[in-house]
């Protein structure tokens, strides 16, 4: 149990600070599904919730074969009915609309114009509101990012901050441009730059390693690639972390 005045969610970045990935990308990714799985089982019931996916026209392709993965079968059918039978209303309803001739023109000129002619159709088949889930997890990540600036003058953060593997460019940017004193950003900065000087001098020495034939004793530098995919790229999507 926690000290007074520090609940779950101070400890939930704690020890995601102090695991071997971004902080913000797990914590995001962990509420991401804990949103998808609640929606798949208890939100299929809930028109509210429902309302939701069917204004976003479905979930985002990653977010949807997620979906998939939880093995929501009946809750997908029951949500994407709606989506389809719009789909479908739209469909019924779209027309070649008459465009001034001038416009005609310019688009015949300049191919990176949408033609006039199908916008309404073209709107009426896009989605009105984000991927639920998408949103979900930028929710969850910008709650965490006020939390890790709130406690960044603790000890036990700014510990796990220096231990970790530190935030990813992203993370970091977002942590960065909501910082509100130079000490949390001389906090912030002196982490990610300990994390990303360790990482390229990671990618170097394996780099150094093939270069010299080496490429049987890659050892702990094999996968300075894939920290740096994660790092400067963002955790892998879908991937379970050590804290599991
Ligand atoms: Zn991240
Ligand atoms: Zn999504």
């Amino acid at each position: 149990m926690g000290e007074k005045g520090k609940h779950t969610p101070y400890y939930e970045l704690l020890e995601a600070l102090e695991s071997g990935c971004c902080a913000l990308c797990y914590l995001g990714e962990q509420a991401a599904r804990r949103y998808l799985q609640s929606l798949l089982y208890e939100g299929v019931t809930d028109v509210g919730v429902r309302q939701h996916v069917r204004a976003a026209k479905g979930f985002c392709r990653r977010h949807a074969w997620q979906a998939r993965a939880e093995g929501g079968a009946l809750g997908i059918a029951i949500m994407y009915r709606d989506v389809v039978a719009d789909v479908l209303a739209a469909l019924e309803s779209a027309c070649y609309e008459a465009v001034p001739v001038r416009r005609r023109l310019r688009e015949w000129a300049d191919r990176s114009l949408p033609t006039a002619a199908t916008r309404g159709v073209v709107q009426a088949l896009e989605g009105k509101e984000q991927c639920p889930v998408c949103a979900a997890q930028q929710r969850a990540e910008a709650m965490y990012c006020e939390l890790l600036l709130e406690h960044i003058g603790d000890e036990a953060i700014a510990r796990a901050l220096q231990r970790g593997r530190g935030l990813c460019l992203s993370h970091l940017r977002q942590v960065l441009a909501r910082v509100r004193t130079e000490e949390a950003f001389e906090a912030i900065v002196l982490a990610a730059r300990s994390s990303f000087r360790r990482l390229l001098g990671e990618l170097e020495e394996m780099i150094r390693r093939h270069d010299h034939r080496f490429i049987q004793e890659l050892g702990p530098y094999g996968d300075a690639w894939l920290k740096a995919l994660a790092q400067v790229s963002g955790e892998r999507a879908g991937s379970e972390s050590s804290l599991g």
